[in-house]
């Protein structure tokens, strides 16, 4: 059983309630967390207003130091906290490994580095004998709400720049994979950051709600559904809390007539594929010119039928099981969706015959921009493929949709992938490479993928406000 942790402390829900959390490699559950309710919430956004003016008075090399910190305490835990994100989480071991972990030890870096970089500017104001300047200050209380696919890295992205502009928070991780955040923020504890800090709040979309309506919260960063996201524009309409989301995606992969097709096979394998599909960046609906399309079509199915399936922590898997019994229920939904709509199941598209909440990746040929598997985001492994006669059509088919977090152009012409990269309107662009984070650069979304970005710059444009101070330097008051 795992505790809330507010104002420095560990306790249990004001209710004592709780809530499992499952291992979606076997269905078993692997350990209890407290459940928090509108007094916990209460108490923690009670704990990071007492917190929140020495924090930001706090000397910014030393914020520094702290997280700097975490990111030594993650190092040197790696293991542990790779095995806990996979037991939780279903992701492989591997990536685990090698993306999650260490992702997540460099962002705390990068925005360590810039904790004494943060800076106002002295502005050219147009009246006479006025010194005017410019101050970033942090926004407050912050409640960061993550969702369930990277717990670690996503956990990591809000509270490493939130924590470097002097912002207090509080995290809720998604009621599927708490754990590794859990041992996150005991590691921060550890690391020694002042009570009331840093808050964990676990528990499911009610937590979450009265989070996020709790008028002593001044910023919300939530990465999820696209549906949540909008009812969180409701929550924060009184207040007019500020807020950054990250949501849904259906990013497009163009693979035009010139492209390297077994650099575009392998690329998209994983671009499609990586975490079982569950990444809101996933190539997700692929525009493939018409004379390669079978070709590309048959290779991806290929690929996709040859990832051996299983547990995260089988080194032989490269394909991990999904989140829960509920999230393969509805990928199986979308895919026997899109048989009825008469799309061509080349291959998978099965729930595979084990415990757990394995599922064959699905490769659908002959599917029309109308189809719900073109259109919806599926959050799983399916790889819908659409053909194209003309380029010039593809930018306004790629753009079609409410989302627009990220696309891909797979092309050896530089013309086209520029001129594409363009007119595409998404978050993040990845011309012949699969979709990776980077702490130095921008992530978020255009249209209904989001508000704001995070990451890099950006993230200090989202956990900070911007004041002008204005100083009359001539004799007597204007
Ligand atoms: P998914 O559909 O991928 O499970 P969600 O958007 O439902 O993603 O959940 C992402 C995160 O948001 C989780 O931490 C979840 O508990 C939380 N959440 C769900 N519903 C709400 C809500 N109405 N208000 C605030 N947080 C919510």
């Amino acid at each position: 059983m795992s505790d809330l942790f507010i104002g420095g402390a560990w306790s249990p829900a004001a209710t004592g309630r709780s809530f499992p959390t499952l291992n979606p490699a076997d269905g078993t559950v692997i350990t209890t967390c407290a459940e928090a309710g509108p007094a916990d919430v209460d108490r923690a956004v009670g704990a990071a207003r007492e917190a929140a003016d020495a924090w930001a008075a706090h000397p910014e090399h030393l914020r520094a130091r702290l997280l700097w910190r975490v990111a030594d305490l993650i190092e040197a835990n790696a293991e542990e906290l790779a095995e806990l994100e996979s037991r939780d989480s279903g992701q492989l071991l591997g990536v685990a490994r090698e993306v999650s972990v260490p992702g997540t030890a460099e962002h705390f870096r990068y925005f360590a580095g810039w904790c004494t970089k943060i800076q106002g500017a002295v502005l050219p104001v147009a009246f006479p004998d006025t010194l005017h300047y410019t101050r970033r200050e942090p926004v407050g209380v912050c409640a960061l709400i993550t969702p369930w696919n990277f717990p670690l890295m996503i956990a990591a992205w809000k509270l490493a720049p939130a924590l470097a502009c002097g912002n207090t928070v509080i995290i809720k991780p998604a009621e599927q994979t708490p754990l590794s955040t859990v041992r996150l923020v005991e590691l921060m504890s550890e690391a020694g950051f002042p009570p009331g800090v840093v808050n964990l709040l676990t528990g499911g979309p009610g937590t979450g709600r009265a989070l996020a309506a709790h008028p002593g919260v001044d910023k919300i960063s939530f990465t999820g559904s696209t549906e949540v996201g909008r009812s969180l524009v409701s929550a924060a309409a009184g207040g007019l809390k500020r807020l950054t989301l990250e949501l849904g995606g259906k990013a497009p992969s163009i693979i035009a007539a010139d492209a390297d097709l077994d650099a575009a096979v392998a690329g998209n394998l994983t671009g499609a594929l990586f975490h079982s599909g569950q990444v809101c960046a996933a190539y997700a609906r692929f525009y493939v010119d018409r004379e390669r399309a079978d070709e590309f079509t048959e290779k991806m199915a290929a690929g996709a039928a040859a990832l051996r399936i299983g547990p995260g922590d089988d080194p032989a898997s490269r394909l991990g099981p999904l989140v829960s019994e509920e999230h393969l229920r509805s990928v199986d939904a979308h895919v026997r969706g899109a048989v009825y709509e008469g799309a061509d199941l080349v291959g998978g598209g099965r729930r595979v015959d084990r415990p757990g909440f394995f599922y064959e990746p699905a490769v659908f040929a002959g599917v029309t921009d109308d189809m719900a598997i073109a259109r919806e985001e599926v959050f799983g492994p399916v790889i819908p493929v659409l053909a194209y006669d003309d380029p010039d059509e593809l930018v306004a088919r790629a753009n079609a949709l409410e989302y627009g977090l990220a696309a891909s152009i797979w092309t050896r012409d530089l013309s086209t992938a520029h001129r594409l990269a363009a007119r595409i309107r998404a978050g993040a662009i990845f011309i012949n490479m699969i979709h990776v984070p980077d702490a130095a650069t921008t992530w978020g979304g255009y249209k209904a993928s989001g508000w704001g970005r995070e990451m890099g710059p950006y993230a200090i444009d989202a956990y900070t406000e911007v004041k002008g101070v204005w100083t009359h330097l001539g004799p007597g008051s204007r």
